[in-house]
This record gives structure tokens, sequence and C-alpha cells, in this order.
């Protein structure tokens, strides 16, 4: 279950009195949010909005939402980084799973004896990183937790930043990610090549998620060779706030303007095959916001992150793409 840091919450409300506040998390946890913004009402006889947008990240907190609405206070829950605010008016809460991993950690204690691992997961996760080391440990399995950076805690990686699993990469015979998410797990496995396992308390199972991370490349990389058969290109700058990269949108540009492709700027918040489907003389996109865009979804034509992007100009100029995935992050 998702325990939200309701304390935190309310102290910054008793402490700032605020006429309204908005509240938004990941998908996954919104019925939580809204039962936190229906006791604040209750508590505080004020409205709290719930931001039902999707946010993804801290890339993706829809501040601009708040703002638009008035509210003074946004609480965007369950995005733990190692900074608690971040904008002014803006709080980052942490959401915490309660699930215990106890039972699905000694399954894979078989599977792993003898190795050297490292553990990994996501926010909502981490409070449980040491007990699973525990138990691993005794287990005859040696762990390694990879150090934190930018925002991300010891052990924590995002969709599209890896630092603590990278760093480990020639150490470590395999990761094991904490939680449900193979989203994240098949980026671990994408940016380290090597064995990625998932010890999914809910199901208390243990799954590879290698072969998964290994055809989400496959499709990357064909969507790449496609655009090099392209003339026309779009780029597309995110309209997220976390996610503007302009300077890199205009980069590509010129670069691909250097390798005799015609270029036409885009901007869009949400960036869906729908959307692009209204977008005429345009072979393949190459978006700048969000790289799982691209590598987890369907599109008709070619539509390209940053690293695709990179590694697309490099078969331009008859470089070698090996290992374009391979990076701590892929922004
Ligand atoms: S994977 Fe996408 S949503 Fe997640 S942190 Fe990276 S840019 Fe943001």
């Amino acid at each position: 279950m998702i325990v939200i840091d309701e304390v935190r919450i309310f102290k910054e409300i008793e402490d700032r009195t605020p006429a309204s506040v908005s509240l938004n998390g990941p998908d996954g946890i919104l019925p939580q949010v809204q039962e936190t913004a229906i006791r604040i009402s209750k508590k505080f006889g004020i409205p709290a909005y719930v931001l039902a947008d999707t946010t993804w990240g801290t890339c993706d907190l829809n501040s601009n939402g708040s703002k638009t609405l008035g509210a003074e206070i946004q609480f965007n829950i369950g995005h733990t980084i190692n900074t608690e605010s971040f904008e002014k008016d803006l709080f980052l809460i942490d959401a915490f799973d309660d699930v215990e991993f106890d039972s699905v950690a000694k399954k894979c204690t078989i599977l792993l004896k003898g190795k050297t691992i490292s553990l990994v997961t996501d926010s909502q996760h981490l409070h449980q990183v040491d007990k699973v080391e525990k138990i691993l440990t005794e287990s005859e399995i040696k762990v390694k937790i990879g150090k934190g950076k930018g925002q991300l805690n010891d052990g924590q990686v995002f969709g599209c930043e890896f630092y603590p699993a990278s760093d480990l990469k020639k150490e470590v015979d395999a990761y094991v990610f904490l939680g449900q998410s193979n989203f994240h797990a098949a980026g671990i496995a994408l940016s380290t090549n090597l064995p990625t396992y998932v010890l999914d308390p809910y199901f208390n199972e243990v799954r590879e998620v290698t072969e998964f991370a290994q055809k989400l490349k496959k499709k990357a990389t064909l969507a790449i060779y496609k655009a090099t058969e392209a003339k026309s290109f779009g780029v597309i700058v995110g309209l997220k706030e976390g996610q503007l990269s302009k300077v890199f949108a205009l980069k590509i540009k010129k670069e691909l303007e250097k390798e005799g492709k015609d270029v036409q700027l885009f901007a869009l918040t949400d960036i869906t095959n729908e959307r692009l489907k209204n977008l005429k003389g345009i072979d393949a996109f190459i978006q700048v916001a969000c790289p799982r865009i691209s590598t987890d979804n369907q599109f008709d034509k070619p539509v390209l992150s940053t690293p695709q992007a990179n590694a697309l100009l490099k078969i331009l100029r008859n470089e070698s793409i090996d290992e374009y995935l391979e990076i701590p992050h892929w922004l």
C-alpha cells in the first residue's frame, strides 16, 4: 500500500495557511492522492485540486497547471529525489510503498548465489534497499549499491538516468531491481548491457527483463535505420517544464541540415502518434523531450529520442553506433 507523507503536507499548510492547494502524483498512486486531497479539504476547509494530468517525474511536475489554478502551494507526491523543495511554492512529498520484499528476496537467492549484484530501485521502494541487501548478503550474494548523482539518491534510477547502476557496470554480474517496474529495469539493462532482474513483491516473482530490453533496443535501432532514409525531419521540443531542450533541438536541426536534410521545428506537450499524424510532409521525427517516449511507444513513422538522434548522425557520417544506449543518462 502506498503511504503518503501527509504529516509534512499538513505541516506546510498549517505554517503557510494557503487559500488553496494542488496535488499530483504518478498515475499508479492517484487514488491515494485523491484521498489526501479529501482529507486536506476536510481538515483545513480549503480547495485541494488533484492535477490529474500525467506527472512522469520531476521533469514533468505540471507546475504550470497549478499556477493556472492559482493554487498557493503545489504538492508533487511520489517522486522522491535528494531534495525536498524545487520551485517556490512547490514541495516534493515522499510516498513509500510499504510492501515487504522478504519472501521474493529469498526466492532470488537460489538464482544469484555466489554472484555480485547491484541493488537498484525507484522512489517508492528506496527504504527497502538496506533490508534486502541484508537478506541477499546472508545468502552469499555480494551486494553493491551505486552512489547517487544529480537528483538521484544512492541506488535510485529514473527511466532515463542510471548513474548508480552505470557506475558499477564493471564490478557486478547483474542488477536486481526492487519493485514492479519493467520500465525502469529495462532501462538499466539497456544502459549497462548486463542481466537485470525484477524482484516483484506483489506477484512474489523474480523475472528477468534482459530479453524484453533487447526487444526495445531492436525497435529503437530499426527506427534509427529507417530515419536514415528520411529527407524531411520534424524536430520536436517538449513543452513539459523539465523536458524543454531547445538547445539540443537547434543543434540537431543544424547538424541534419549539414547532412542535406530539410528540418522543421515543432513543439508539443504530449508527443503521441495521434498528434504527429496531423503534421504533413515529414518523413521522420526527432523528439528531444523524454527519451522513453520513443523507445517505449509505437509510432507510424520513426520518432527518435536524443541518443537515437546522435546515433542517426553517426550513421549518416559512416561512424559506428555500437553501445549508443549504454550511457548513464539518455538526455
Ligand atoms: S524517463 Fe522521461 S519522464 Fe522519466 S525522468 Fe526521464 S525524461 Fe522524465
